[in-house]
């Protein structure tokens, strides 16, 4: 994995080649900005070239030496996809999700389950992982020239992980990196993202996110562009899109917004209980707005290929023409602050409930 294989982030690619290239990296940094923009890869790119034997120009890793295959080797996908899997069968054992890549190089990811098995909603880094890592930090390289802790969501780290970890930035070894790579900046301790080399990452212009879905993934250039449009900047929500699930849960709001008009107090219930169980209510939200928009650009009279699902236009079109196409800018937009609102504090299921009611109208 080379820096120059990640899209985007020109600038904050260069600052990290022209530090590598001195051996100049900061101890700690902070990899902040949207899910799915490649803050990870890049953080796992910088681990491989700091720990290169035989840096190339730009900082790159050579690709070649023992230490660039084995980093390569431990990051093929379904290699570590196992060992996810098998870490799950361990939830008691706390430091099961801190990956060891290379015996300089610790990937640590947050856990999906609680130590009895059961799922969690959210993330967690527990304090045992953090406390594992920083006895690895405090300690020298076994083979590399540096080592390097790569913490994933590292905004899911608990307080007492974070009070754990705050020790080992603030008297950082000479040899040891560190690498937060974080959506959610806020959620770490300030004392904490002060002793970190801050670089922020935007979102992917769009044309780059289609040209990412066609060149790696082959997906067809119309697609592509829609997918991207959909995405917000992240190849990786324009991935997520590809699943059969997001087919299905497009095919549901599509269903929706067919029989939306007039809906029965019943119906609206059950209408919301469905959209309230599902798993990613932001991606559910953000693709009900790019339909209620496609409806609206319809009934403006855009053509099909510029809408975001041209596929889907020929069910839009009817909608276009009747009650809901009246009002699809509106909704467009209550579906977006819907999606705003969940971000907070805002109960679920009376979200959804108040956004079916609109849908439906009076
Ligand atoms: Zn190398």
């Amino acid at each position: 994995m080379r820096l120059d294989d990640v899209r985007g982030h020109d600038r904050v690619r260069a600052i990290l080649g022209r530090a590598l290239e001195r051996d100049r990296l900061p101890p700690a940094l902070l990899f902040a900005g949207p899910d799915g923009v490649g803050k990870k890869t890049l953080a796992l790119a910088v681990a491989q070239a700091a720990m290169c034997e035989r840096p190339a120009s730009g900082g790159e890793p050579c690709g070649e030496c023992r230490s660039c295959r084995k980093v390569a080797a431990a990051l093929v996908p379904e290699r570590l996809e196992e060992r996810r899997q098998e870490a799950d069968r361990h939830p008691d054992e706390d430091v099961w999700r801190n990956f060891r890549l290379h015996p300089d190089l610790v990937l640590s990811e947050g856990w999906w389950l609680t130590k009895t098995g059961r799922p969690r909603a959210e993330p967690e880094i527990r304090v045992d992982q953090v406390r594992d890592l920083i006895g690895e930090i405090a300690g020298t390289p076994f083979e590399a020239r540096r080592r390097v802790f790569v913490i994933d969501d590292a905004h899911t780290m608990n307080e007492s992980a974070q009070n754990a970890l705050l020790k080992s930035l603030e008297e950082p070894p000479p040899r040891s990196h560190v690498i937060l790579v974080s959506s959610a900046p806020l959620g770490l301790r300030q004392t904490i993202r002060s002793r970190c080399q801050v670089l922020r990452f935007g979102p992917l212009p769009r044309a780059a996110v289609a040209a990412f879905l066609a060149e790696r993934h082959g997906v067809p250039a119309a697609e592509a562009r829609s997918r991207a449009a959909l995405a917000g900047g992240s190849p990786g929500a324009a991935l997520a899109f590809e699943s059969e699930a997001y087919g299905r849960m497009r095919e549901g709001l599509i269903g929706l917004l067919e029989r939306a008009d007039g809906l029965d107090p019943m119906g609206r219930m059950e209408a919301a209980e469905a959209l309230e169980q599902s798993e990613d209510p932001a991606l559910l939200l953000t693709t009900l707005r790019s339909l209620l928009r496609d409806v609206a650009a319809l009934r403006a009279g855009t053509n099909a290929e510029a809408l975001v699902h041209p596929d889907a236009a020929e069910r839009l079109a009817p909608l276009a023409s009747g009650r809901l196409g009246e009002r699809a800018a509106l909704l467009a937009e209550r579906a977006g602050e819907s999606r705003y609102a969940l971000r907070g504090f805002a109960n679920k299921l009376l979200t959804f409930d108040l956004l079916v009611d609109t849908l439906a109208g009076d």
